[in-house]
């Protein structure tokens, strides 16, 4: 049987889909000159699948079965033709729910057997029922061989894998590796991705990872292992970890660092700073971490507090920014604004923080109600389109924001930030050294 692995894509902008809790987000931030620049920037920065796509690819075959990846296309620029497949197993996102909608239809009206599956099918799965012949609520590996059966049909409850050390590695000899980049970690050659940790241990209210998946992480050792084949068996120059959370426990990190090292390979985390310090930072450096993502999402941590976060502390973000500079690790802040409790003075101030920062990239999403999360409740009787859910777009009546007023403060946030002579230098300096090294 020939077994389709596809990803819809329904937007112009650089859409991701593994982010958000696997809801997905479009990067899509204004009208004017460079706010466009920004988006068109950004597009070039990242080209990467989702995990979970090698994890099934490995299964189908080892099932028995062919395997072809496909991106499929809807919209202003043109529609792709459908997959010529047997079985079509299709990604579910929040952001291009209509388009897979869509596209499922069309494949069943041709006589292709469809599933569904992904983080917004688990969490909705109505959105795809009478759309595809099964619909999967929770993770498809934990079914095994079970997922080609084509005796399955309609809702399926696959649960959570439990021990992800037993999943045999993804593989991704049916995708376009040469293709994949994240051009903040390796200049030169291929970059794929790696699941070390999926959900996470913390509770911020608004984060889908904790509405979309349980926390659970492999051991230092099956991961390195993981590394290891990609390199011998696709060359792979640098590793982007899609863990919610890397740097949960100091040992394990320890551990992954010293497996990662003999590797040299580059490699990417998003990290608390309050569970980082120079040393340990050092040490990753050493393994081969170059881009180093920080959740600092405020400088109000009362705000951030009052949302079930346990925010490290302005020095702790700032000490740990600092020796990132120094070692030559690429820092992307990422900040948040519109919370409920958030208002103009408290975005401005975030804003100004984010310039003494100065790192590498940042990213200014707007506080938004996934489902499952405890924002969701703000959306009151409106029920806005899932193509809406871009991650930077307001979605609930703000008590002191009206909607305009907060796209144009998100517009103005990214362009001052990237305007300023200091960040032309930092990105200036960060750029050679990553090209020298
Ligand atoms: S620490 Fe990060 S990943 Fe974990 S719940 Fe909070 S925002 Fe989500």
């Amino acid at each position: 049987m020939l077994v389709g692995l596809i990803t819809v894509y329904s937007h112009q902008e650089c859409t991701l889909k593994d982010v958000a809790g696997g809801y997905g987000t479009v990067f899509r931030i204004g009208q004017s000159l460079p706010a466009r620049v920004l988006e068109r920037a950004k597009g070039h920065l990242a080209a990467l699948p989702s995990p979970v796509l090698g994890y099934l690819a490995r299964q189908a075959t080892e099932a028995g079965h062919e395997v072809r990846a496909f991106d499929v296309r809807r919209g202003a620029a043109g529609d792709d033709p459908l997959p010529e497949v047997d079985l079509a197993l299709v990604l579910t996102s929040l952001i291009d729910a209509t388009a897979e909608r869509a596209v499922m239809a069309e494949l069943r009206a041709r006589g292709t057997r469809v599933i569904a599956f992904g983080s917004y099918a688990t969490q909705r799965p109505g959105q795809y029922i009478g759309a595809a012949d099964v619909v999967i609520e929770g993770e498809p590996e934990a079914l095994g061989a079970r997922l080609f059966d084509a005796k399955l049909e309609g809702a399926v409850q696959a649960g959570f894998v439990d021990d992800l050390d037993a999943l045999p590695f993804p593989s991704w000899d049916a995708f376009p590796v040469a293709r994949y980049r994240y051009a903040l970690l390796s200049q030169r050659g291929t970059t794929l991705p790696v699941s070390g940790v999926r959900g996470c241990a913390f509770g911020c209210g608004y984060c889908p990872f904790r509405a979309t998946s349980k926390f659970r992480q492999r051991s230092p050792e099956n991961v390195v292992e993981e590394v290891r084949r990609l390199k011998e068996r696709y060359g792979v120059r640098g590793v982007a970890f899609r863990d919610p959370l890397f740097n949960l426990d100091e040992d394990r990190v320890i551990a992954l660092a010293d497996g990662l090292a003999p590797l040299d390979v580059r490699f990417s985390g998003e990290m608390r700073a309050d569970r980082l310090d120079r040393d340990l930072l050092a040490r990753l450096r050493d393994a081969g971490l170059r881009s180093l993502e920080l959740g600092v999402e405020s400088v109000d941590l009362g705000l951030l507090t009052r949302q079930k976060r346990q925010p490290p502390s302005m020095q702790q973000i700032e000490n740990i920014v600092e020796a990132a500079h120094d070692l030559g690790v690429r820092v992307i802040a990422n900040f948040m604004m519109g919370l409920p409790e958030d208002d103009e003075a408290g975005i401005r101030a975030t804003v100004a923080w984010a310039k003494e920062l100065n790192t590498f990239a940042v990213q200014f999403t707007v506080a938004t109600p996934y489902p499952g999360t405890s924002l969701e409740g703000l959306l009151g009787d409106r029920d806005p389109a899932p193509e809406a859910y871009t991650g930077w777009e307001p979605l609930f009546d703000h008590p002191t924001l009206a909607p305009d007023e907060l796209r144009s403060l998100r517009e103005w946030a990214y362009v001052s930030y990237h305007a300023r002579p200091r960040y032309a230098i930092h990105f200036a300096q960060q750029a050679a050294r990553a090209m020298l090294d």
